[in-house]
């Protein structure tokens, strides 16, 4: 990406070839969409609870419609394989259609009280800020979005600048679906001027945000100022636990996927392989085969599993990390021009060094040894971060004491499979606040009230 005075050039980081050029919005376009926006809020939430909700389920069908679309141009715009794109856009029509449910059925309650009656009423917020980073561009915009506007609020969408093109087509398709004008709007611009317009703009009652923590706790203090709404879902240093008992050849199967899917970019990436001692070298001999067998290639290509980094600059960062570290083996990646780095597995690593500590955000992972429950436990907890992670055990009551005790929020047994847009995901300590997706995620889109009517005479 190139930024000009008013324009940005996309590049296909397979390729490094210019796909688009798009206009970059400067700070007053960020005040009309969240101007137009507290307009249109007003108009959104008279919309009778059923049209609202048959409103989004034609939005969900016209995302449907348009899935190979919006797959073909997120493999362009991101360099995701073909076969995860076309998920995540699924992921964003399962998305819209789950909340579709919720404008009928998000009600509040009746309280007994005396000298009267007392019910309360879940209010919507007005204009919600959706800030998307560029890992997962439409998944997350939908995360954002589609509770928002089934609990009655507008949004403006700023999408990361590398990948603003499937969120600016996923307003088209709203509006074709007859989403009322200024409901969703989308506003591509940089982090600094428009992000940022969203935590200091009175009209923007809640900030949605998904990113780095960095960026994360500048946005959290910058909201404190209005007292200002915000769910932060941030960085990641996942672990993936393999107990002696499990089945160790599933789990070192499964285990390359966990960490380089989507080329490691994934704030839920199993960085960290926690083995126990005794399984530890059978573990390494199987992981070393999956991780050979990882096809890493043209992202268009079907019978692709791992695409390039999303820019030069992201893969100078990642191979900052592996410098001066233990490479134990390494998977394929073509030569040539794209932003291309090989699947790397890292062992023996010194403890506490910054790869164990700090998110690589690439196609990195460590591998340790430990000797006991309470020694994985001690290590899988041994960072700032607290997002997701796996264990793999055939004890049940050692998965159930191991998963009470992990400091993380999204956790899979047996599995790494770590969200589900019906279940709660987010993070604990620095990997965020507040949790998306699931049935309580309506909840941090609407303000409670509480109304009593007086019955005495
Ligand atoms: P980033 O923090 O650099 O940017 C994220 C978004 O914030 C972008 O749209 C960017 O333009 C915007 N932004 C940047 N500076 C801003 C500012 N000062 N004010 C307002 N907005 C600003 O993150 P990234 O590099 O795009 O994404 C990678 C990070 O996202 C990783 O740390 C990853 O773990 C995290 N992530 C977390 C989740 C999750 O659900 N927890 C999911 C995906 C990615």
């Amino acid at each position: 990406m190139t930024a000009g005075a008013e324009e940005l050039e996309l590049v296909d980081p397979s390729t490094e070839q210019v796909i688009a050029t798009v206009r970059l919005a400067g700070l007053e376009d960020a005040d009309r969409a969240i101007e137009r926006a507290a307009a249109a809020t007003t108009r959104w939430r008279d919309v009778a609870p059923g049209d609202r909700a048959r409103l989004l389920r034609r939005f969900a069908e016209r995302v449907d419609g348009a899935l190979e679309e919006l797959a073909r141009l997120e493999v362009a715009n991101a360099g995701h394989t073909i076969s995860n794109a076309r998920f995540e856009a699924g992921n964003v029509r399962d998305v819209l259609e789950y909340y579709s449910g919720a404008p009928e059925r998000h009600s509040g309650r009746q309280i007994p009280v005396a000298g009267g009656v007392d019910v309360t009423f879940l209010e919507p917020l007005g204009v919600v800020g959706v800030i998307a980073p560029w890992n997962f561009p439409m998944p997350i915009a939908a995360w954002g979005f589609a509770p928002a506007l089934a609990a009655g609020n507008a949004v403006v969408l700023k999408p990361s600048e590398l990948t603003p093109l499937t969120a600016m087509r996923l307003a088209e398709l709203a509006l074709d679906a007859g989403i009322p004008d200024g409901v969703l709007q989308v506003v591509v611009g940089t982090g600094p001027v428009v992000g940022w317009r969203f935590v200091t703009h009175p009209a923007v009652r809640k900030v949605c945000f998904t990113g780095s923590s960095a960026v994360g706790k500048a946005i959290m203090a910058g909201c404190a100022d209005q007292v200002k709404r915000v769910t932060l879902e941030l960085g990641g240093k996942s672990a993936n636990v393999v107990f002696a008992d499990a089945d160790i050849e599933r789990a070192a199967a499964a285990a390359p996927y966990a960490v380089f899917d989507n080329a490691g970019q994934d704030c839920c990436a199993r960085s960290r392989i926690l083995v126990e001692r005794p399984v530890f070298e059978r573990f390494m001999e199987l992981l070393e085969v999956a991780v050979a067998a990882v096809a890493v290639g043209d992202p268009g290509d079907e019978a692709t599993e791992m695409g390039p980094l999303i820019s030069a600059a992201r893969r100078e960062a990642v191979a900052r990390y592996v410098d001066g570290s233990a490479v134990a083996f390494r998977g394929h990646a073509p030569s040539g021009p794209g932003f291309w780095y090989p699947p790397t597995v890292l062992s023996p690593v010194v403890p506490g060094s910054r790869v164990l500590t700090e998110e690589i955000f690439g196609p990195v992972t460590a591998v340790v040894p430990f000797e006991d429950e309470r020694d994985a436990i001690r290590i899988a907890n041994d960072t700032t971060y607290g997002l997701s992670g796996s264990l793999w055990t055939r004890d049940v009551g050692r998965a159930m004491r191991v998963a009470r005790a992990l400091e993380t929020g999204a956790l899979s047994v047996n599995s790494n499979s770590s969200v589900r847009y019906s279940t709660p995901f987010g993070g604990f300590k620095h990997s965020g606040l507040g949790r998306e997706l699931g049935p309580d995620a309506l909840e941090s889109f609407s303000e409670l009230k509480n109304v009593f009517i007086s019955t005495e005479e």
